[in-house]
């Protein structure tokens, strides 16, 4: 079967060519592949553009889903003003060329892999599992347990990151069988949840941590620059927080 998320291969393809499978709504469209990144596992999708490759018109892509196992497109079908305006939406059968806001999903890739490191040194410094996190522009959260909270060791973790970061490890992705990921003892606490269809798993692997995830990192931990704690919230065994902001390494 073909590939048709196209981020999944290449994290850092910004521009594509495609076809339009269908509209419905006249707003959500699906092509037969993509490289816009849905929003999932506590990460924020894409958006960008859309341009007709027969009349050259171009649509703004304001938001990408997954509804019913597909990557939706939400479709500005008046255009973004760059082009003339009138005449008909997108349909079926156009051929098409799609273009991610790059800005906006490189700074969330950076978040995504900072959230990888995180949880890592969380686990192996302290057996702390992270169990939710979420990542848009400009900030990031990620939810842990942590019975014996103490804020200090928090702290200490988020310095640990940064002295991980600062070693500018690059970040690996590989597929393995399912069979090879319920032998894995690092992994298997992650196997429990997998739908029963899966064979075939994709692993990102931080240099030191790695984890089944089917997201859009940087190539190397450097390109993340540094994590600043916002707040760290403890209201309970269940609301455990930690929010950071990223900043660019000088
Ligand atoms: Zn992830």
């Amino acid at each position: 079967m073909a590939i048709t998320t196209l981020y999944t291969e290449d994290m850092y393809l910004q521009e594509f060519k495609a076809t339009v499978e269908s509209v419905t709504d006249e707003k959500f469209v699906i092509l037969d592949k993509t490289a816009f990144y849905p929003k999932s596992g506590g990460v924020d999708g894409d958006t960008g553009t859309i341009t007709r490759e027969s009349d050259g018109k171009k649509f703004a892509v304001i938001y990408t889903g997954k509804f019913q196992g597909k990557i939706s497109h939400e479709v500005e079908m008046k255009g973004d003003g760059d082009k003339d305006v009138d005449g008909p939406g997108l349909k079926m059968g156009d051929k098409i060329v799609g273009k991610i806001n790059w800005e906006r999903r490189y700074e969330l890739m950076r978040y995504h892999t900072a959230a990888h490191v995180l949880s890592g040194v969380f686990y192996q410094e302290g057996k702390v599992k992270v169990t939710g996190n979420n990542l848009v522009l400009g900030k990031g959260r990620i939810d842990f347990n942590f019975p014996d909270f103490d804020r200090k060791m928090v702290e200490d973790f988020v310095r640990k990151a940064n002295e991980i970061i600062e070693k500018n490890l690059s970040v690996q992705v590989t597929y393995i069988s399912r069979e090879e990921l319920e032998k894995d003892a690092d992994l298997t606490k992650l196997a429990m949840g997998l739908p029963k269809g899966i064979q075939t798993v994709r692993i990102v692997d931080v240099g030191f941590d790695k984890q089944p995830d089917g997201g859009c990192h940087v190539r190397a931990l450097g390109e993340i620059g540094k994590i600043e704690i916002t707040t760290i919230k403890n209201k309970g065994k269940n609301n455990r927080r930690l929010y950071f902001i990223l900043k660019k390494s000088a």
